[in-house]
């Protein structure tokens, strides 16, 4: 039997995260979950999936604007489950807002959380990896990495950032067994979008299902959402052996959206 590999997807309790981490326990992976929510929620969520899965799923919560509690995460993570081969920097926040009207604490909030928090797990986690000589990083970005929107400026600025450090850091570990590679989602359905509607309607001036059809889905060519189970997939596919030679990589998984 080939060894299980472990790993620690932040912001990990709803929408991406969570499918990535579910993607993992039915690959056979242990997890440690991470991210805000109802502890109770939390707590059958991690349950459901050790039992549906039989694997071992931990959870922490880190709060990914804190590098003294990021490091603890990954402590933690390898105290209580051996070892950390997989990490997956997912935790992200949104707000739009006109640059000249948006609050300063959400964007270094944004900053923060969505950008430096992945430069805090990368420190933390690959000595360990370096040591064994096999690591995946995998980050978050977004198609908002690769090209803007307006009133999105701290978003697409760590996103653009994200992409920065996938390429320096796969530079850094390249001869190292360790890839570090970049997804680049376009819209995909999940809370984080859901509470952008209103506000992306006030900032147009447009109308809800205006945003969803002409602003999100508009841009997006095959007129569809992109499944959470696909970005889980995906990530299943960038922490395996045959994607070894895949690094420094920002791929897309947009419906055509960076095509145009
Ligand atoms: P979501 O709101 O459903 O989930 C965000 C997760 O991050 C939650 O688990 C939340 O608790 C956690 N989180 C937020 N602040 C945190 C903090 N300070 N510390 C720890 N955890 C924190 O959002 P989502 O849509 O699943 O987004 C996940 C990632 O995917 C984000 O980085 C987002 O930018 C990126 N992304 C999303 C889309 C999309 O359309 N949904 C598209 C491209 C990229």
């Amino acid at each position: 039997m080939p060894e299980q590999k472990i790993a620690v997807v932040t912001g990990s309790t709803s929408g991406i995260g969570l499918g990535i981490a579910e993607a993992f326990c039915q690959a056979g992976m242990g997890v440690m979950l991470n991210g805000f929510g109802d502890p109770d929620e939390i707590e059958s969520q991690r349950a459901r999936l050790a039992d549906t899965y039989g694997t071992v799923v931990e959870y922490h919560g880190a709060d990914m604007t804190k590098a003294d509690e990021i490091s603890d995460l990954i402590a933690q993570a390898t105290k209580k489950l051996g070892k950390v081969d997989v990490v997956v920097n997912n935790a992200g926040i949104q707000h739009v807002c006109p640059v000249d009207e948006f609050p300063v604490d959400k964007w270094d909030a944004i900053i923060a959380i969505n950008m430096t928090s992945a430069f805090h797990t990368t420190r933390a986690v690959l000595p360990q990896m370096k040591e064994r000589g096999w690591g995946r990083i995998i980050n978050l970005a977004s198609a908002h990495g690769l090209v803007a929107s307006p009133f999105k400026s701290a978003y697409v600025t760590a996103k653009h950032g994200m992409l920065g450090l996938t390429k320096t850091v796969a530079l850094e570990v390249a001869e190292q067994g360790i890839t570090v590679n970049a997804i680049c989602p376009g819209y995909v359905r999940t809370p984080l979008v859901d509470k952008q509607i209103p506000d992306t309607a006030a900032a147009r001036g447009i109308t809800e299902d205006e945003v969803i059809r002409d602003v999100m889905l508009g841009g997006q060519p095959t007129k569809k959402f992109v499944g959470v189970e696909e970005v889980g997939a995906f990530a299943v596919f960038l922490a395996s052996d045959a994607a070894s030679s895949i690094t420094g990589a920002s791929l897309s998984i947009d419906g055509g959206w960076v095509a145009q």
